[in-house]
């Protein structure tokens, strides 16, 4: 579904990104790690065409971003992302937040794009607050209303950039339920996240990341199983966020 081969992205003169290849498959799900600064946002914005790279390419469901010929904001359409700060229009209600870019991108009729924003808003367990404002709910709903957002738009793999480090401890759970349900549907997913009790759960692999290049891309169980298999940094890192 998601095919990243050899990306190198600059800054001026500073490489972000050095060489990254990995793959995420149909209905796979998973999690990117690793310390701040070491480009896991960036990575994750490439997919999606939010960042530029300058050599390498990434294919999404068959579509290549480096073809000059590709439609970006079509593709990008298809590909939700849910970032750290909600990012909801805060003078529109829950559901006009829902419905705005189906009826601007995807071209739906307002019915439509309502009837299908409401659906998703009752999946994320939130459709008593259609009518409020962004500013009238919790952290946490605000973070679900972002992910039913993003899913009215049928997306074809959803990306999430640390979807709860923002969020007061006691609303990350109602957050990371949404997205082991989400997970458990099927969905292919590619998460930036330091919540490895979500990782051990749902994911199937785990990517860590260190300045600027993929350090270790394996499958859940070895990456949390034999410690002396990692690498000396990742092995670093667990041990402080463990
Ligand atoms: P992470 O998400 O892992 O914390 P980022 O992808 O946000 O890392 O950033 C990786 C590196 O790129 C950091 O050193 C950061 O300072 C730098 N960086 C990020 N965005 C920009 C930018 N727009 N211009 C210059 N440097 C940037
Ligand atoms: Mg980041």
């Amino acid at each position: 579904m998601i095919d990243i081969k050899n990306i190198s992205k600059w800054y001026g003169s500073f490489q972000v990104l050095t060489d990254c290849t990995t793959n995420v498959k149909k209905g796979e799900v998973v999690v990117v790690c690793g310390p701040s600064g070491s480009g896991k946002s960036t990575l994750i914005k490439t997919v999606n065409a939010l960042e530029p790279f300058q050599k390498g390419d990434i294919v999404v469901d068959g579509i290549s971003i480096a073809d000059p010929k590709t439609d970006l904001p079509k593709l990008r359409s298809r590909v939700g992302m849910v970032f750290q700060h909600f990012e909801l229009f805060p003078h529109l209600s829950v559901t006009e937040n829902l419905t705005l870019a189906q009826i601007k991108v995807l071209k739906r009729n307002p019915d439509e794009a309502k009837k299908r924003g409401l659906k998703m808003l009752e999946r994320v367990g939130l459709i008593a607050h259609k009518d409020k404002f962004p500013g009238q709910l919790s952290g946490g709903q605000q973070q679900r209303v972002a992910i039913a957002r993003a899913l009215s738009m049928d997306p074809i793999v959803m990306l999430f950039d640390e979807p709860t480090s923002a969020l007061d401890p006691e609303m990350v759970g109602e957050v990371l339920d949404v997205m082991v349900q989400l997970a458990n549907e099927g969905m292919t997913m590619m998460c930036v996240t330091h919540e490895m009790g979500f990782a051990r759960k749902v994911s199937h692999r785990v990517i860590f990341m260190d300045q600027g290049k993929i350090c270790e891309d394996c499958k859940k169980e070895d990456f949390f199983g034999d410690p002396s298999a990692r690498s000396p940094r990742a092995r670093d890192f667990l041990s402080k966020i463990l």
